[in-house]
């Protein structure tokens, strides 16, 4: 297990009980899902269905590096569920990336597409590769590569990369490129998260950290909280935890503490974002600008009311959940929660609000983003962020009523909503042949 965040972007066991620690995605998202079934009456069938992807692809990609030899890396894309849309999810290139990884992280899409009541399916992929050891030109020729690899399995109506750890808006130019010159037209709406000047979304790139803040002020009203007496400490200062932290530093919370790869920022007078470059703007720079570093270990378990992970996953685990000291926990990365940690966090009345909710903003972006491709009208920032914004309320409210009417975790009740709407999506449409 990762203990070192990392503020790249951008994210077995069959039974119920608990194992040891590490866990991996797929362990995670297969636990979580019996976890959902167990309040539902749906099929049991179409659980089996839903604890395995429908299709997982493995690739090799070889790329010639700048000295002239050549290098070959796996790549992949999993493709969970599409009963309610075409395969929707990141494109990840680090190198803990595996096949498992892959199938665990498409789950969550599919969670979170239904969730956000979006319709598209879930997926994921990426490449075993540590971005940081590849030059730009390097970059460019395994996403090319890899784009021709995987295009008869993805297309605007079939499965829809985005960006995710490692990988960014010039990633999915290339890919976008690569696509649409083998297929003779453009086809911006083979990806989401372009730069805007091909198809891309205004405020895409902000949407990840846009919705965690939106979700972490839902949460304090919720428990009557003023958002001006709320302290927040962020884990990860790339494009989710930088955003996030800019928009409830705007909006009166306190941030007292923020952190990349080496190490954390602490102030408990209140840190001014703006100030503190994010990942993209200047990357591992955060300890630079701090007067007092404290360790990202020590960060997890500050006396906080808002504690928000938003750098890799599994970093509250076993070890650390009985330290955590915040009220609410709000899930910025994916899976940042291990389901050991879950228990012992439900156990001690903390609240922790799902990532397939909180940072479910960028995939609804990305919808926009999709829609606005195939109609070839762009919207603007405001209309996107007003459209977030009553997607996120909307989401939020169903969440809430599962919460409150069955008295069960914020988990379980964003699971109940997502796997609610999945069933009747399976049962309509049946089993065929
Ligand atoms: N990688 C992002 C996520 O984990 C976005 C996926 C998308 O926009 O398709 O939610």
């Amino acid at each position: 297990m990762a203990s070192q965040p990392d503020t790249t972007r951008g994210e077995s066991d069959e039974t119920a009980t608990v194992s040891a620690e590490p866990e991996s995605a797929l362990e995670t998202a297969r636990r979580q899902l019996y976890h959902a079934a167990d309040h539902l009456d749906i099929d049991p069938s179409i659980v089996e269905r839903l604890k395995h992807p429908k299709k997982v692809h493995e690739v090799t990609v070889p790329i010639k590096r700048d000295d002239g030899t050549v290098e070959v890396f796996s790549g992949y894309r999993a493709q969970h569920d599409s009963v309610r849309g075409p395969f929707k999810g990141g494109l990840r290139y680090h190198p803990d990336v595996t096949r498992d990884e892959c199938v665990g992280l498409g789950m969550w899409m599919t969670w979170k597409c239904a969730v956000m009541n979006i319709p598209f399916g879930g997926a994921k992929g990426g490449i075993a590769i540590d971005p940081k050891d590849l030059s730009p030109a390097e970059k460019e020729r395994l996403t090319r590569r890899f784009a021709q690899e995987i295009r008869d399995v993805i297309g605007p109506n079939q499965d829809i990369p985005a960006p995710d750890m490692g990988t960014d808006p010039q990633t999915m130019a290339w890919l976008m490129d690569a696509y649409s010159m083998q297929e003779g037209e453009t086809i911006p709406g083979v990806v989401t998260g372009k730069p805007p000047v091909i198809g891309g979304s205004e405020g895409r790139e902000e949407a990840p950290g846009r919705s965690v803040a939106i979700i972490t002020q839902l949460v304090c009203e919720h428990y009557d909280r003023p958002l001006a007496d709320t302290t927040v400490a962020i884990q990860g200062y790339g494009s989710v935890g930088a955003n996030a932290a800019r928009l409830l530093d705007e909006w009166g919370a306190t941030v007292v503490a923020v952190s990349d790869v080496n190490g954390a920022m602490y102030d408990p007078a209140g840190i001014d974002t703006a100030a503190v470059p994010s990942h993209d703007e200047e990357p591992e720079a955060v300890t630079t600008y701090a007067d007092e570093v404290i360790s990202n270990d020590e960060l997890l378990t500050l006396d906080v009311d808002v504690l928000i992970p938003a750098a890799l996953g599994n970093v509250i685990t076993a070890e650390n959940a009985a330290a955590i000291a915040a009220d609410f926990v709000v899930e910025g990365a994916n899976g940042p929660t291990t389901s050991t940690a879950d228990s012992i966090l439900a156990e001690r009345d903390i609240a922790v609000i799902p990532d397939i909710l909180a940072n479910a903003g960028g995939v609804t972006v990305s919808y926009f983003e999709w829609l606005q491709d195939i109609n070839r009208r762009a919207w603007s920032l405001d209309r996107v962020n007003d459209e977030l914004e009553a997607e996120m309320q909307a989401a939020w409210d169903a969440v809430r009523s599962e919460f409150e009417r069955r008295d069960v975790t914020w988990r379980d009740a964003a699971y109940i909503v997502a796997l609610s709407r999945i069933a009747e999506a399976h049962e309509a449409r049946g089993l065929w042949p």
